[in-house]
């Protein structure tokens, strides 16, 4: 690098609207720079604390942005600005950047906040020269900084830009939104009411759409696109009724804030409720959930997105050219990835024109593929019946079944491919406790309603079991098979699961009844299963662990103490991993690395050193099979003994918990995503000669099916996990957000 592209110091602040994460970022942002001895500093309640400059702007150390991982809001204050709008008050921002050797930003915002800094970037080569000018900065200063560098990280609850597939806050509102509707739900149905609930949104309609999918709730309005036509109320009245008439207890329709019709006449909570208390005589209520969405403590998804991307933000400012275009960071299709910011922001505005303008088909275009898709399969799943049956279509008989272990989301995937079997004009059978009850004849046909409230609801109705099948066991199932004319099986489950529909899959040569397509779809809190980068269940999980573990720290605030917190995993870390960067963890220890002597004396020097500097809370978390020998208590004993009078150990085995709990809305989504394609797949498959059976995964944001057939070669069968975990890549990132490196270099 040349000495004219050094970086000098560099500045984060957040601005505009808040949102949940904020504070991960600006974590990640301050403890990479430090990692990489570059000095940061914090603009305090962001354009306004960058023109007054003074106490606004104040260096930040690794150890000042400990415990903020798991607040909302944004520690360091959020703020709009008139003044930042005009020249003068850009040129004293400038001056006050310059003063502290600041020539590099992270903005984490809006398209409004992000749309001010890319401005003020281009400008910064003429505002240094109007300071020399006025005699307000010396020329050496001015010459050592010759240009801005920006990179832009969004910032809000809407999830409304381009350049990323998620905002950072999104995830945090689903879960606002889905605790709340799922609240309304129950006292809604005990008085057979209706709800009109009101969410953000006045440009975009995803916490809508996804919120509903999520919830089951019974119509949505979004502003991307308006209902078709202009007897729009009639139209959804007749829907409400006849779910009435099939015995649904309750009528929610969620609508977004920018909700209108054809015409671009908004449709607002208010007038929904009127309608539906006029044309259904329903008593009707509205809920508007206002800044309750942008509220709380962040999800595990927002602290780890916002630690990603201000991690890469960093790492692009100080690796990318120096007079490079501002860079948006964001992730897309799991991976990060920086793309040019103004093209960004200006494809954002875009949709708002497109809706301006009444051109939805265009706004819903722009909006990509499985924005329409997902809200194609709202509108079927929430019908109260079937489609008529289509001539075209040979109505088939599929099962489905669970295996493995628990996992929340097993019922939302039931629901989503019963009714949308169902809705092809196919029959699907439950099958009750996995392969055993299929062996058994345990099986019962699904009806439209018998799924009625499964979206949200955790554990497994059809219940489950471990049993794998042995040959006495396969020609049984066979004949089962044969006697219910099954054509093809979706199992829901997990590992043991898998093996099951393996050995079925393999003895299809020695019982023509086998040879039927199988859908197996990862559900598994451990994420341990291959051809799938996340398994449904995972996050909630993550987010009950990281729950808990705020729970843990906050009984420790009058004591010097390191927590050591056993999570779950099986025979994989990603538990450990995550939980361990979303809750901030000092140390993780995964059962793909052990634990070695070497790494416990380490450790516990480490902890000593921060400890002896002021440290007030340690958290380690131990994956429940990390090491046979070195366990959750041997590690206590360990800490505890070698802590001395500095700190004291205290351990927590969350267990069970982990398992249950309703399904998070990102589990909710994924499971009914997974559950369609794989009713697609079997009734594609059914209807060749030599149908394939295959596991579904999610690769690079996509949906995608790997055949059966390959299970041994992905698998590492000794460790029993997948062969290739791609999250262990993270193992750097975890590395430099617990100071590990900081403190190794020195
Ligand atoms: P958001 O970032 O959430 O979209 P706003 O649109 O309110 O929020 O913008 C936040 C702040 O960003 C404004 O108060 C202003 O200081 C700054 N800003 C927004 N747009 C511009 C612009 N075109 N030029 C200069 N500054 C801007």
């Amino acid at each position: 690098m040349s000495e004219q592209s050094r970086i000098g110091n560099l500045a984060v602040f957040t601005s505009g609207g808040d949102a949940p994460g904020m504070n991960a970022a600006v974590r990640a942002v301050v403890r990479t720079a430090r990692s990489r001895d570059v000095g940061v500093y914090a603009v305090y309640e962001g354009y306004l604390g960058l023109v007054e400059g003074g106490p606004a702007i104040q260096p930040l150390s690794t150890d000042e942005v400990g415990g903020i991982l798991h607040q909302g809001g944004s520690v360091i204050g959020s703020a709009r600005s008139e003044e930042f709008r005009t020249r003068e008050g850009r040129r004293k921002a400038a001056r006050n950047l310059l003063e502290r050797d600041i020539d590099a930003l992270v903005v984490i915002g809006g398209d409004g906040s992000l749309t001010g800094a890319d401005l003020f970037r281009r400008e910064w080569p003429e505002l240094v020269a109007e300071l020399v000018a006025g005699g307000e900065i010396s020329e050496a200063l001015a010459a050592a900084h010759p240009v801005l560098r920006l990179v832009g990280l969004v910032g809000s609850i809407d999830n409304d830009m381009f350049g990323t597939d998620m905002t950072i806050g999104t995830d945090t509102a689903l879960h606002r939104i889905t605790e709340a509707v799922d609240a309304i739900h129950s006292t809604a149905a005990s008085h057979q009411r209706a709800f009109v609930i009101e969410v953000m949104g006045r440009n975009c309609g995803y916490l809508a759409l996804m919120s509903a999918l999520a919830t089951g709730a019974n119509w949505t309005l979004i502003p991307e696109s308006p209902p078709r036509d202009d007897d729009w109320a009639e139209r959804m009245c007749t829907a409400l009724r006849a779910g009435r008439e099939i015995g649904r207890r309750q009528t929610m329709v969620i609508v977004a804030e920018g909700a209108q019709d054809r015409h671009g006449n908004p449709i607002t909570s208010h007038d929904v409720q009127q309608i539906l208390e006029e044309e259904l005589g329903e008593d009707c209520r509205v809920t508007i959930l206002g800044h309750v969405q942008r509220g709380g403590a962040p999800s595990a998804f927002d602290r780890y997105l916002g630690t990603a991307l201000g991690h890469a933000a960093v790492g692009r400012l100080l690796d990318g050219d120096a007079d490079e275009e501002a860079r948006l960071v964001g992730i897309r299709e799991h991976e990060i990835v920086s793309s040019p910011l103004m093209a960004m922001v200006e494809k954002t505005k875009s949709v708002a024109d497109r809706i301006a303008e009444h051109d939805y088909d265009e706004a819903m275009r722009l909006r990509g593929g499985s924005f329409a898709e997902s809200l194609h399969r709202f509108r079927t799943l929430t019908q109260s019946h079937p489609s008529e049956p289509r001539p075209d279509v040979q109505r088939r008989r599929f099962a489905v079944l669970h295996a493995g272990g628990p996992a929340p989301g097993m019922n939302t995937a039931v629901r989503a491919a019963v009714r949308l079997g169902l809705d092809e004009g196919h029959d699907i059978v439950g099958v009750r406790r996995g392969f055993r009850g299929l062996r058994d004849g345990a099986l019962e046909p699904m009806d439209w309603m018998t799924i009625s409230g499964w979206t949200s609801r955790g554990g497994a109705e059809l219940g489950i079991s471990r049993y794998i099948p042995d040959e006495r066991g396969i020609a049984t199932i066979a004949e089962r098979l044969r006697e219910h004319e099954i054509e093809g099986i979706l199992m829901v489950g997990g590992l043991t699961g898998y093996r099951a529909a393996h050995a079925l899959h393999r003895a299809r040569e020695h019982h023509p009844e086998l040879r039927i397509p199988i859908a197996c779809m990862p559900t598994s809190i451990n994420n341990d299963l291959p051809g799938s980068e996340l398994s449904v269940g995972a996050d909630t999980a993550l987010n009950s662990i990281i729950n808990d573990v705020d729970k843990i720290k906050q009984s420790a605030v009058a004591s010097r103490r390191c927590f050591v917190v056993e999570v779950m995993g099986n025979e994989c870390g990603y538990l450990a991993m995550m939980s361990g960067l979303a809750a901030g963890a000092e140390r993780v220890y995964l059962p793909e690395d052990g634990i070695a002597l070497s790494d416990l004396v380490e450790d516990v020097g480490d902890l000593i050193t921060a400890f002896r500097h002021g440290k007030r809370l340690g958290l380690i978390i131990r994956s429940e099979h990390a090491d046979p020998l070195y366990t959750t208590g041997f590690l206590h004993a360990l800490f505890e003994k070698e802590g001395g009078d500095l700190f004291d150990v205290r351990e927590a085995i969350l267990g069970h918990v982990q398992q249950g709990g309703d399904p998070s809305p990102f589990d909710r989504i994924l499971a009914t995503r997974m559950a369609a394609s794989c009713m697609e797949f079997l009734d594609g498959q059914a209807r060749r000669s030599g149908p394939s059976s295959a596991f579904i995964g999610l690769e690079g944001g996509q949906l995608h099916f790997t055949s059966l057939s390959t299970l041994p070669e992905l698998l590492d069968v000794e460790a029993a996990r997948p062969a290739h975990q791609p999250w262990l890549a993270l193992r750097e990132l975890a590395d430099v957000m617990a100071n590990r490196v900081e403190v190794k270099a020195g």
